[in-house]
Order: structure tokens, then C-alpha cells, then sequence
């Protein structure tokens, strides 16, 4: 059947381990899948190496399990997907649309994005080179059919020419999630609203390297009582890890994909309550809008 065909996954950058915000994300995603009876994967996107303190990819993949989310196949890693990556830019160069740019953040710091001076060659051949996508030769306008949010469009020379690879020679986000997307088959894609406006990016990149696109659902993202997105900085309260806590933080993220989980589910075991999230999974009741108030302590 066509809903067999899904596949999922959640895409965790190891810079922290998970809090009530990514949990909400993952759980989103996870019910999705289930739902739909696909599969759903666990990609952990190490591209950065200085952010992601050693054994933070581990103690999130013991989170997840302890939240009952168990997921198929092997957990994929970025760390060392590095031909991979280099064979969509080496593409994407010849193609002409992707090229080499030494300018500096100073020197176009006036501009609201960097202006592409180096589309016709390098400005200055003897320093590093940031590799860039050019912005001037999309499709436009770029656009998804969000399944939250709707039809969502941008124009993609007000989004400017955004780094593949870095200076430093390590892989930008965007270029990194888009092949292991494709790579792993991925049909929907299930995050939270902070990347609803990296998608443009995403589906430009798509399109040039000729890979399916995905469906798409953005989440409504958890914030503080000030509106701030969760993270370490503004002291996301950490994820539970004994059981009563787990069970509730599983019950207060259920409330936050708007679900109305029945109150009496608010002390059951983690399996009881994904059991009735997945059988009861509705993207109809999710409210469209970008934020949600962390819940309270009870
Ligand atoms: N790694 C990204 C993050 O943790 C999410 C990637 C995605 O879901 O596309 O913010």
C-alpha cells in the first residue's frame, strides 16, 4: 500500500542532549511514521565536530529509547558521509551552480546577504574558499506545500547564495541534510517550526540535483513564557530521566501536538500512551501556529 512506501526520521545535531523542545520534535515525527505504518530512522547530523561534545549522540539515542521511541534499521551518521557530500557539490559545480567565494563577512556586511561577487570567479585566489549556491539561477519562486502551514513560497535571490562548505572545509547543514535525505529515501519530513525557513534552501537544492521531494510538516516549535526557542542557553529544563518523570514529560508533549491525550493516560507507562498517540494521531487538531508555552511544572 502507499502507506507502507513512508519513511521518516529524526535528525538530531549532538550539541546537547535532548530537551522538552526536541523532544516534542521527535515525538511528532515518530507518530507520523507510526501512523502512517512507515518507517522511521534516526540520523545523527555530527557535521560539526567542535559543537558536539564527545558522547552526546549516545546519551540522546539512550533518551530516545527511554521515551519509548525505538527506531528501525541502524542510526545513520554524518561524520562520515564526506564523499557523499563531496560528489552532490562536485555536481552542483559542474552544473555551474555552485561555486568558490573568498570574500569575507566584513566585506559585505552592508548588504542583507552576501551579494555573489564571486559567481564569475574569485575576488582574491589565494585565500580560503567558503563553497556557495547560486541564488540568481533558481527556480523561482521556491515552494512546498507545508502540511501544517500550507503553501509557503520565497524567492530565492532575497535568500542569497548559502554556503555548502565551509571555510574550514566543513559541510554546511543544507547540503548535508539534503543528500542524506535522498540517500536514506526519506518521504516526509517531520521538524520543527525553526526550520520551516531553511526549506527554500533545501528544496532549491532539490531541485538541482534532480532528488524527489519530500513531504514536508513543520511543528509548532516550544518556547519559553518569553517566547524564546528552547536551549541550553536559556536553561531548557533537562528531560526526565526516571520513570514518573518520563511519564509525564511524555503526556505534557503529547498536549503540546495539541492530541488531547485523556488525563488518566497522564501516569501510564510510556508504550500504554505512544499506543493510544499512535492510534489516535491526528495533524488536523495541530493548531497552525509557530509556538507553543512550555508547560508548566505540576
Ligand atoms: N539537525 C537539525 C537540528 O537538530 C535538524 C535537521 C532536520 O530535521 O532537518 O536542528
Amino acid at each position: 500500500t502507499q502507506s507502507t512506501r513512508y519513511r521518516g526520521r529524526f535528525a538530531p545535531t549532538p550539541s546537547g542532549p535532548l530537551h522538552f523542545g526536541s523532544l516534542v520534535a521527535a515525538l511528532g515525527s515518530y507518530l507520523d511514521a507510526r501512523a502512517a505504518n512507515g518507517t522511521w530512522l534516526v540520523r545523527i547530523e555530527d557535521i560539526d565536530p567542535p559543537r558536539c561534545p564527545p558522547g552526546t549522540d549516545s546519551t540522546i539515542l539512550r533518551q530516545l529509547e527511554a521515551f519509548g521511541l525505538t527506531w528501525d534499521a541502524t542510526v545513520h551518521w554524518q561524520h562520515d558521509r564526506h564523499a557523499a557530500y563531496q560528489q552532490a557539490l562536485d555536481r552542483l559545480a559542474a552544473l555551474g551552480l555552485a561555486y568558490p567565494c573568498s570574500c569575507s563577512r566584513k566585506q559585505w556586511q552592508p548588504f542583507p546577504v552576501y551579494p555573489g561577487w564571486c559567481r564569475q570567479g574569485l575576488r582574491d585566489p589565494t585565500k580560503p574558499v567558503a563553497w556557495r549556491l547560486r541564488s540568481d539561477l533558481a527556480t523561482r519562486p521556491i515552494g512546498w506545500q507545508d502540511r501544517l502551514f500550507g503553501w509557503q513560497q520565497f524567492d530565492p535571490e532575497t535568500l542569497g547564495d548559502v554556503v555548502l562548505k565551509r571555510k574550514d572545509e566543513l559541510w554546511a547543514y543544507q547540503l548535508a541534510v539534503v543528500v542524506d535525505d535522498a540517500a536514506q529515501g526519506i518521504t516526509d519530513v517531520v521538524r520543527g517550526f525553526d526550520l520551516l525557513d531553511n526549506t527554500p534552501w533545501q528544496r532549491q537544492l532539490q531541485i538541482a540535483l534532480a532528488l524527489d521531494e519530500p513531504r514536508y510538516l513543520h511543528l509548532p516549535l516550544v518556547v519559553t513564557p518569553q517566547g524564546q526557542k528552547l536551549s541550553k542557553q536559556n536553561l531548557a529544563p533537562a528531560l526526565a530521566d526516571d520513570e514518573p518523570g518520563i511519564r509525564q514529560q511524555l503526556f505534557q508533549a503529547l498536549q503540546a501536538l495539541d492530541q488531547a491525550p485523556p488525563h488518566e493516560l497522564s501516569r501510564a507507562p510510556v508504550t500504554t500512551q505512544l499506543d493510544w498517540a499512535v492510534a489516535h494521531w491526528s495533524v488536523a487538531r495541530l493548531a497552525p501556529s509557530a509556538h507553543r508555552e512550555l508547560p508548566q511544572e505540576s
